[in-house]
């Protein structure tokens, strides 16, 4: 069978080029999209990511602010930042970079943030803005940018039975959630660690969405002929082969899956570039509706 590599990279760049113009006409009427990022702690990882998504804003002429905060500061700081932001006119999207240190009550510190400017699409008025097909609402990134990649290689969706391994808020539910929205129109079935007859839910999909954070859990045996397959995961696995020690690899066993599939998301190049690209798009579109151009 052929199959379609669902090439996120590129994807990516179209959905960026997309928003040039709109961003250049938003700051010729003086509303420059404004995204704050904040940090809290040293988690290496953590800290690439916050990089890159200020390096991603500065390349589409966002205006960004990165606040690097100690790991002792308290929550009640944090909070105060975040007021802080929800009221900067300069300001259209806040993000706190998950995880922050344990001391920090994740879930409080969002629904702290201004919904209008949630552009992770955490707080609880966005999920069920979501939960309800508002398009006034922020849609997590990463299950935004799986549903572009669908979206831009035309895969249809209508009809299809679509299996989401994965209940998790950030990826699991809201992906579930916008496959059986209005827009998708898929049967959905959510399936997790404690579903019964993994193997034959998962052979059962026409499209299989993948997060799980198990590396190549997914094998040829989950997997119907035909399916489109998208891989969400992104896990370390030892290499000794490699400089770093390690290579990065995708929940589905790739090199045994793709044969069978009309289409698939490579580990890395798949989902992951389109991440970033959705949370630039949800920050022009927050500036969009705040200052109602
Ligand atoms: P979570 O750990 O929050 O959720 C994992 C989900 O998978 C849970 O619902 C869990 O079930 C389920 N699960 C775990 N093991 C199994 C199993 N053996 N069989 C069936 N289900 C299982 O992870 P996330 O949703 O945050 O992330 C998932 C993956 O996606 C990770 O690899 C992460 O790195 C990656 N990711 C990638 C992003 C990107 O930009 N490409 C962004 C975000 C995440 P249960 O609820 O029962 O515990």
């Amino acid at each position: 069978m052929t199959t379609t590599i669902l090439d996120g990279k590129r994807t990516a760049e179209l959905t960026r080029n997309a928003l040039l113009d709109t961003i250049s006409q938003l700051t010729q009427s003086g509303h420059t999209p404004g995204l704050a990022v904040v940090l809290v702690g040293n988690d290496p990882a953590s800290r690439v990511y916050v990089n890159s998504k200020v390096k991603a804003c500065e390349q589409l002429g966002i205006y960004s602010q990165k606040w690097v905060l100690s790991a002792e500061t308290t929550q009640t700081e944090l909070l105060d930042l975040i007021h802080k932001l929800n009221e900067d006119p300069r300001i259209h999207g806040i993000l706190v970079q998950s995880p922050p240190p344990s001391h920090i009550d994740e879930t409080e510190v969002i629904r702290h943030i201004d919904p209008r400017k949630d552009v992770d699409g955490f707080h609880p008025v966005n999920v069920a803005k979501l939960v309800l097909d508002d398009p006034s609402g922020f849609v997590p990134c990463t299950p935004l940018g799986c549903m572009e990649l669908l979206k831009t290689y035309g895969i249809p969706t209508v009809g299809k039975h679509a299996v989401v391994l994965g209940r998790s808020m950030i990826v699991g539910k809201p992906m579930a959630s916008l496959l059986v929205g209005k827009e998708s129109n898929a049967t959905v079935t959510i399936a997790h660690s404690r579903t019964e007859g993994l193997e034959e839910v998962c052979r059962s999909a026409d499209i299989l969405v993948a997060a799980v954070g198990k590396p190549q859990l997914v094998k040829a045996s989950f997997i119907k002929p035909g399916a489109v397959v998208i891989d969400v995961g992104i896990n370390r696995v030892r290499d000794a082969s490699s400089p770093r020690g390690y290579r990065l690899v995708g929940d589905v066993d790739f090199p045994n899956v793709q044969p069978l599939c009309s289409a698939i998301t490579p580990v890395p190049g798949g989902v992951g570039p389109m991440t970033i690209a959705m949370l630039m798009s949800n920050t022009v579109k927050a500036c969009r509706q705040i200052s109602g151009c």
